[in-house]
């Protein structure tokens, strides 16, 4: 399984000090392969490792933590992101609320609306009625019928009626009258997408206008579910996904890969045949299922921050003594990408301010900032001042800029280096570095 796999991938990382273009291309490899076993779509799984990459390599590997153990930490959260990132709820604003469920036969429709009538009147204190639109099998009706004596709530059924628009338009008059706040429509699926059902769910669509169509998927269908999801949102603009069947160690790739195909978000799961086997997706849980390693998340995210307050402390020295040096610039540009708004960053800073006004802050001025710095052997970013002439116009050619841009660099390098020897003599020191960090 893809837990298995990933693990066994990243002991190939261990006791290296840093991540580099050579130790992960090999773990990247079986991700990628382990991604593919997962059912996760090539080209989905492709983008992914190239993220992965992207965000791995000249990571520093902290001490506390091992090589392995940070890549999981970035193939968990490039996966929550790719996810979604975080839980998007139904919409409910409706009067009365109108959910539609579409999909295959089989897939899980009807337990689902049962499922989600409970929640709704269990957990959100709502008055849910449930249609039985699925008019061609009399089992159907009745199955629905079973589950809302179950959960208590009531079924709108039309005994010999084989319209499911007119059923559907009717059941919500129904609700209205009687105060019903969500109606829950069920539908007919098909063993494979055809173009009668596509046809009227669509008019059902038409017809009733819902508030939510959720599209639920077994997730043991693997890749045919990303086609099918395809398919089902082109014709019907779903807002939501709902992945049943995820229940004992189903592997998860399919909620990968229908939501970087459609677009839309995962919204509920399915984890049994019982009523109340449903929880709402969330996607960092669902990485965490997919690393199945949850410890190891904290333990690194622990460790980071462990690593960013020694190198505060550092600094603070460094600073105090005039030794900042490129190696030390470097650095901050990476902890400051790590953090985001830069120019919030950078106004918490003292004198920071002028210091940095001229130049762009975002990460494409780093970009330049960093070739010109990579260009320069450790002993010049050690020892600015080792940087004469020729040495510039080598660092100028070899970064792809010119000797301006290596000038500028070194003016504001200086000018930067008397601001924070400032700064760090200022009573605000603490205070500047635990926000900067
Ligand atoms: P429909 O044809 O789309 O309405 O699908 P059903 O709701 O009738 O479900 C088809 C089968 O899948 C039934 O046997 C359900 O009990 C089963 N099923 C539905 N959801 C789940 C789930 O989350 N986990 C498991 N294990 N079985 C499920
Ligand atoms: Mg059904």
């Amino acid at each position: 399984n893809l837990s298995d796999r990933l693990e066994k991938s990243f002991k190939i990382l261990k006791g290296q000090g840093m991540i580099t273009e050579i130790n992960v291309a090999e773990t990247l490899k079986d991700i990628r392969r382990a991604l593919l076993d997962a059912d996760v779509n090539f080209r989905i799984a492709k983008k992914f490792t190239d993220d992965v990459k992207e965000k791995a390599l000249g990571q520093q590997v902290l001490t506390a933590v091992k090589p392995g153990q940070l890549m999981v930490k970035i193939v968990k959260d490039e996966l929550t992101s790719l996810m979604g990132g975080k839980f998007e709820d139904v919409n409910l604003t409706g009067n009365p609320t109108v959910i539609l469920m579409s999909g295959l036969q089989g897939s899980g429709k009807t337990t689902f609306s049962g499922k989600l009538a409970n929640l709704l009147k269990s957990k959100k204190g709502r008055h849910p009625l449930l249609v039985a639109g699925d008019v061609y099998r009399p089992a159907a009706i009745d199955q629905l019928k079973v589950l809302g004596e179950q959960i208590n709530v009531p079924v709108y059924t039309e005994e010999g009626n084989m319209d499911p628009v007119k059923i559907a338009k009717a059941a919500i008059k129904e609700a209205k009258n009687k105060g019903y706040d969500v109606v829950i429509v069920d539908t007919a699926g098909r063993l494979a997408v055809d173009e009668q059902m596509m046809n009227e769910i669509a008019a059902i669509k038409k017809a009733v206008d819902p508030e939510e169509i959720l599209f639920v998927v077994d997730s043991m269908t693997g890749q045919d579910a990303v086609n099918t999801a395809k398919e089902f949102n082109d014709r019907l603009d779903f807002d939501g996904v709902v992945l049943t069947k995820l229940d004992g160690d189903t592997r998860g790739g399919a909620a990968l890969s229908i939501r970087s195909v459609v677009e839309k978000p995962i919204k509920f799961v399915g984890t049994g045949e019982k009523v109340d086997a449903i929880d709402v997706f969330h996607p960092d849980r669902m990485a965490d299922r997919i690393l199945g390693m949850g410890d190891i998340v904290s333990l690194v995210e622990k460790a980071q921050e462990q690593f960013d307050a020694e190198e505060a402390k550092k600094l603070q020295n460094k600073l105090a003594k005039n030794t900042f040096n490129f190696n030390d610039f470097l650095k901050q540009i990476n902890q400051i990408k790590k953090m985001g708004n830069l120019k919030d960053v950078m106004s918490m800073i003292p004198g920071m301010g002028k210091a940095m006004k001229n130049m762009d802050l975002d990460d494409d001025a780093f970009k330049s900032i960093e070739a010109i710095i990579f260009s320069m052997t450790n002993e010049e970013r050690e020892n600015p001042s080792l940087i004469n002439g020729s040495r510039r116009k080598r660092i100028a050619d070899g970064s792809g800029s010119n000797i301006q841009e290596v000038n500028r660099l070194l003016k504001q390098f200086t000018e930067t280096r008397k601001m924070m020897k400032m700064v760090s003599q200022g009573k605000n020191m603490q205070r500047v570095m635990s926000g900067m960090q």
